[in-house]
């Protein structure tokens, strides 16, 4: 089972399965620092881009926007980017609020929307543009992975073996690498599903992002730039999950009349635009991050409620905490998987995520719901948090990703 068919060996310095936000853009910084890669993904490439293959936007901090452009993905997106200047935190129907204004804390927006096919196009173009562009496998299935002295084989389900010193797993929650090494999860679902969807409206957006609470979860409001003069925004609605079907089945004009009642009318008319999407959601959180010459990166090692828009900024921050440990490995002419930078990584990156993984966790068990003391007790917080300008600034930097142990390429130091 693990051996390659005769001749059909590919070797690499890091094999990175999974193609998706967190694995394309290690393949592309690694690219931009010399490091040979191999880029495995179950799916065809061309279909993570259709229009139908996700609807989601992502709002990207400040902190990621810098590293994107730093390794050379976000100038791609240069017409595909809306800046968030402003966020408007709402609870029902109270008269207490949060208000966030980047101008609050200097001159750069508080972070960006992006579709998240136009980001998994802007990586393959930076991809095609490379010199030496990774060697992507795709449509591929890894069957087997085992493991030497100073090396990892993968092997393939159409006879090929890759061979490299480092495999990464950004295969997302179900990652398979993770369970072939033995590496454990704790998490759980939550009762609630997230529908996406993207609207026109007759008025500007003007740069601000709505989050609304109501008892089933939070509806946010996520400005998108225009497109063929239509102002849009994006849509994440938490709805209970017993009651998610029957909304997604409602015809347009039922489902947009539902929309409008949670939008309000501060956009005027609205519209449907495309198709609608749902996710389930839940938290995960793997038991360790590498082992031997395996890493996790992305959602394959934290999987987290979407509340606070900061899953893939997650994903972001250990892709930037992995090149820097590999391309300063490689410039040391070390292991590329030497322990030592394997349990940084860990030490790095298992910290952060456990502690967003836990706010968002303990902030949607305190919107969720319409439990009158706990809604009065949250919203005299809002009310007080939005008086007190320290505690604010603070807030405002942690949703910029502007605040903690960041990777120098988030720092805008070079690795070189
Ligand atoms: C409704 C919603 C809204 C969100 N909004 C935001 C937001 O605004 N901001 C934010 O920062 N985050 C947001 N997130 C979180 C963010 O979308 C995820 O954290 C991010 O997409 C994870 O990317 P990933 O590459 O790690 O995993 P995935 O997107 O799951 O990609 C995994 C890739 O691996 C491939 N794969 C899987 N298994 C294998 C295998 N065995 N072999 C080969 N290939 C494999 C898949 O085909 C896929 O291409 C949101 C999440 C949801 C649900």
């Amino acid at each position: 089972m693990n051996k390659a068919l005769p001749g059909r060996e590919i070797t690499a310095e890091v094999a990175i399965v999974g193609a998706g936000l967190v694995g394309g853009t290690l393949a592309a910084a690694l690219a931009r620092f010399g490091v040979k890669t191999v880029v495995i993904d179950r799916l065809e490439p061309a279909a993570t881009i259709a229009a139908d293959f996700d609807g989601r936007a992502s709002a990207v901090a400040l902190s990621g926007q810098r590293f994107l452009s730093a390794i050379g993905i976000w100038p791609h997106l240069a017409t595909q980017n809306e800046p968030i200047r402003e966020i408007r935190v709402s609870d029902g129907s109270s008269p207490f609020f949060l208000h966030y204004d980047h101008a609050e804390v200097g001159d750069a927006p508080l972070g960006f929307m992006a579709e998240n096919r136009h980001l998994r196009a802007a990586i393959a173009a930076e991809l095609r543009a490379q010199d030496a562009p990774p060697l992507v496998l795709a449509p591929a299935a890894v069957t087997a992975m085992s493991q030497t002295a100073d090396a990892v084989t993968l092997t393939l389900a159409d006879g090929r073996a890759v061979r490299a010193s480092l495999v990464v797993s950004a295969e997302g929650r179900d990652a398979k690498l993770r369970t072939l090494a033995g590496i454990g999860v704790t998490g759980w679902t939550y009762p609630q599903v997230a529908i996406v969807a993207t609207i026109g409206h007759a008025r500007p957006h003007d740069g601000i992002a709505h989050e609304h609470f109501l008892p089933a979860g939070p509806f946010a409001i996520l400005p998108l730039p225009d497109e063929k003069n239509v102002h849009r925004s994006s849509l994440v609605w938490t709805e209970r999950a017993e009651l998610a079907a029957g909304y997604l089945a409602l015809s347009d004009d039922a489902f947009l009349g539902e929309i409008q009642e949670r939008v309000g009318g501060f956009l005027g008319d609205l519209s449907l635009i495309g198709p609608r999407f749902s996710h389930p959601l839940g938290l995960q959180f793997a038991a360790q991050y590498s082992k031997g010459r395996l890493v996790l990166a992305g959602d394959a090692a934290h999987g987290i409620h979407p509340i606070a828009g900061q899953g893939l900024n997650l994903g972001l921050r250990d892709v930037a905490a992995l090149t820097e440990i590999i391309v300063d490995a490689k410039q040391l002419g070390l292991d590329l998987a030497h322990p030592e930078g394997m349990a940084r990584y860990q030490r790095w990156r298992r910290s952060d995520n456990l502690i967003m993984a836990g706010v968002t966790d303990v902030l949607n068990r305190l919107f969720s719901n319409d439990v009158t003391p706990l809604r009065m007790a949250r919203d005299v917080g809002l009310g007080i948090v939005n008086k007190l300008p320290p505690v604010k600034k603070l807030l405002m930097r942690h949703a910029m990703g502007t605040v903690g142990d960041l990777p120098r390429l988030m720092r805008g130091e070079s690795l070189t």
